[in-house]
């Protein structure tokens, strides 16, 4: 294992595929669902793409192997959609394919804005023909309540989040309300109409107007799962579980953690602290 990962493994389980299984496996032991991702985003050539999915169709082997109660998350940009959109849409076809011969799910993650209508566009012709994928929606963009009527008319399945992306003022919200007042419209859109979204959140507050809504409006709890990142808030993961909540959990594994951990960096300041007191511990 590199020098650097070593910081970053709080939210990342481990550099190789071999090292995330144990993760998965003690999350599985406390009831916890897991999203396998295998972290990596905008390769530049064709070779990189296809080899990222392939990445993808021995995970899928090994979550059957070893009877990981997984399914797995994926970037476009990871599968070259810089590389043009029909590229992507046949090497992502390769794993949505596979996914479907083993009964498992394709979750397809959200990027920034400038991917946000050819990854619904991708997203729109792999559940026509196979069924088995689903997208990820960004409370802070403007248009997500139009997306959300779309998605949920289509019977798609959306893991909803707040957006880890900085955005312009022309497509989202800048405030911190604004996207939670957003984030708490379109949840109730997805909990009434849509098909068992994900609520992926570690936000206290949205949980609990989410268990609230849900038990006004008698959604039962096994309509929708709550979603977290791995590494955080792990005492409320546990607790949601035992609640009789499904809870699934985003594992990410790989060498190309730097974007995704730092991304994690930038939410929360603590996080900085939390490193460099690491660090400093040698
Ligand atoms: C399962 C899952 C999948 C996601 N997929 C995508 C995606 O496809 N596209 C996308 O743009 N974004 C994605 N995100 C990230 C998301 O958009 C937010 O950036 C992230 O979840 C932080 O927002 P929050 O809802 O937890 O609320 P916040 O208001 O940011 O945080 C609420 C509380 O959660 C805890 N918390 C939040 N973040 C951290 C952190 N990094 N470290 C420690 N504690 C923290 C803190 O206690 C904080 O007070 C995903 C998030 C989850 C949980």
């Amino acid at each position: 294992m590199s020098f650097l990962i070593i910081f970053a493994r709080r939210f990342v389980a481990g550099e190789e595929l071999i090292e995330a299984v144990p993760a998965i496996k003690t999350l599985n032991e406390k009831g916890i669902m897991v999203t396998f991702d295998h972290l990596g985003e905008n390769v530049s050539s064709e070779e990189m793409a296809k080899a990222a999915a392939d990445s993808y169709l021995e995970i899928l082997d090994v979550i059957q192997k070893e009877k990981l109660n997984s399914n797995v998350s994926l970037k476009l940009t990871q599968m070259g959609l810089d590389l043009g959109d029909d590229f992507c849409l046949q090497n992502v076809e390769r794993i949505v394919s596979k996914a479907k011969e083993n009964n498992n799910f394709v979750r397809i993650d959200m990027e920034g804005s400038a991917y946000t209508q050819r990854t619904l566009d991708i997203t729109y012709k792999l559940f026509e023909k196979y069924g088995n994928v689903g997208v990820v929606i960004q409370a802070m963009l403007l248009r997500s309540e139009d997306d959300i009527k779309e998605l949920n008319r289509r019977g798609i399945r959306v893991r909803l989040c707040k957006g880890a992306y900085k955005e312009p003022e022309s497509v989202a919200f800048q405030k911190k309300e604004q996207v939670n007042e957003n984030y708490i419209k379109l949840m109730k859109m997805l909990l009434l109409e849509g098909n068992y979204p994900g609520i992926a959140t570690h936000d206290e507050k949205i949980i609990g107007e989410c268990k609230r809504f849900s038990q006004e409006n008698k959604i039962e709890n096994s309509r929708f799962e709550f979603q977290m990142l791995y590494g955080i808030r792990r005492d409320l993961q546990v607790s949601l579980v035992k609640e009789g909540y499904n809870m699934r959990v985003y594992v990410p594994y790989g060498k190309e953690w730097f974007p995704y951990f730092y991304r994690r960096l930038r939410e929360r300041k603590e996080n900085v602290f939390f490193v460099l007191k690491n660090f400093f511990k040698g």
